[in-house]
């Protein structure tokens, strides 16, 4: 276990307990049981484990929130936020810039594909996304076509809890009960696992970008302004889309002039091997992407929403005066902008993209064993990220199904955090994890389908 940093007055744990419970809402909390539900404590952490309140050291399966890429304890990154807080903690992106935002924006312009090189910073990622989709309404709105409105998603993707980026979440429990932006046309599952019997990959691929063009027909292109689809729906169940699509349905959206925004918040900086997934990964340029998450190793929060020059010069070109009304107070925090560069700077020190990319083919290597487990359905993923899904019974629900949350349960008890989801267990370790500690999860996750399937 690290050593403890004293904190000095620190509450009684039990205290700790109470508060939390009577004062503290949870992102996702069960509005019925609130004050019932008890969350683990986590106390300290170090490399790709934490330590729960009893001191239990576990691996943390999910990397936090699919984010600690460099993993946990990284003094380096703790010193350059302190050194930055101490020189000047914040500063307004209205009236001035600062150092590390300047130099961060330049580092990403370099980083993303093609053209993108303008840089608007957010406070994590729903905010990038928010950001994403009201560029893509103001630049229509600038070229004077604001019924060029309606924005293309997708079933099961996942983009954030602000309005917009709700809006835009095709998670069909995000739909119930919280109001959303009508103007989102969601485009079936893409996801391989669920096609038809006896379908080809081949042909999933041709329906899934079908579903794209008939959407385009039945709406009408000058009514769509944007597509916004994850390169790996993330939250959906880790859910790669079939060879191609990417690609052609990129082209479809250049053809009929819809912005082609690519959420990165998860696959972009390094979870796939690369900083940015669209293009090396993908083959694609979009023309908006949006990150967070991993671009501080969640250090520090902090997002962006990367622009492509066209954008940019499509927006001067409209000729009047207006402006980007669009920011936030913590836009380019100069703290989270050092946190930013550090890791940026260790991940490239310490070959972090070319490690993932090492360990990646032993990593896929050892989740295909557990698809012959018999309560497996599906096993599916890329680069560090991964996900379990049970065969479920005819007539199951796959929302009803409590597996993620036994298998993570049983896998707990072994030393292994998992993310559960439904019928699904993900998770996107540390990018520092080692080819043994890979071992140690996967030999887990085995033991645990046999503890559940008992
Ligand atoms: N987009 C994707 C693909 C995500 O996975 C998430 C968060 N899981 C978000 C956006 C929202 O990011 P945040 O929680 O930082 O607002």
């Amino acid at each position: 276990r690290p050593p403890k940093t004293a904190r000095p007055n620190t509450p009684a744990p039990e205290d700790l307990t109470t508060w939390d419970r009577d004062h503290h809402l949870h992102p996702w909390a069960a509005v019925d049981h609130w004050r019932e539900t008890e969350y683990e404590r986590i106390e300290q952490a170090e490399g790709i484990h934490v330590w729960n309140a009893e001191g239990r050291r576990l691996i943390d399966g999910p990397g936090g929130m699919w984010c600690v890429q460099i993993g946990y304890g990284n003094r380096e990154i703790a010193e350059a936020i302190a050194e930055q807080a101490v020189r000047m903690p914040y500063a307004s992106p209205w009236s001035g810039t600062n150092a590390p935002a300047a130099e961060l924006a330049h580092r990403i312009a370099e980083m993303a594909p093609g053209d993108l090189n303008t840089v608007h910073f957010t406070t994590g990622g729903s905010t990038a996304v928010d950001t994403a989709l009201r560029t893509a309404q103001f630049l229509n709105n600038q070229l004077g076509r604001p019924e060029k409105k309606i924005i293309l998603a997708r079933e099961k993707g996942y983009h954030g809890s602000t309005y917009l980026a709700a809006s835009v979440t095709g998670k069909e429990r995000f739909r119930t009960r919280f109001d959303r932006d009508a103007r989102v046309h969601f485009l079936p599952d893409v996801n391989p696992y669920r096609r038809p019997e006896g379908m080809s990959v081949e042909d999933w691929c041709d329906a899934k970008v079908a579903d794209l063009e008939n959407a385009i027909a039945e709406i009408g292109p000058e009514r769509i302004g944007a597509f916004i689809a994850e390169p790996i729906l993330c939250s959906g169940g880790v859910i790669v889309p079939p060879e191609g699509y990417h690609r052609r349905t990129l082209e479809i959206c250049r053809r009929h002039d819809i912005l082609y925004i690519s959420d990165e918040v998860v696959t972009g900086f390094g979870r796939l091997g690369h900083w940015f997934a669209s293009e090396e990964v993908f083959g694609i340029k979009p023309d908006i992407i949006t990150c967070a998450k991993g671009l501080t190793s969640g250090y520090q929060p902090l997002g962006a929403c990367i622009l492509s020059d066209e954008i940019m010069d499509r927006l001067a070109a409209a000729g009047d005066s207006s402006v980007f009304y669009n920011g936030y107070t913590y836009s380019g925090h100069p703290v989270a902008c050092a946190a930013a560069l550090k890791n940026i700077e260790i991940m490239e020190r310490d070959r972090i993209l070319e490690h993932v990319r090492e360990v990646s083919p032993h990593f896929h290597a050892r989740l295909a064993e557990l698809a012959d487990h018999p309560i497996v359905g599906d096993v599916r993923g890329m680069g560090l990220l991964g996900c379990v899904e049970a065969r479920l019974g005819a007539g199951t629900l796959e929302e009803d199904s409590r597996f993620g949350e036994e298998l993570d349960a049983v896998c707990e008890e072994m030393g292994l955090i998992l993310r559960p989801i439904f019928n699904m267990a993900v998770f996107s370790p540390p990018l520092i994890i080692s080819k043994a500690q890979i071992d140690e999860m996967f030999d887990i996750l085995a033991r645990g389908l046999d503890r559940v399937a008992a």
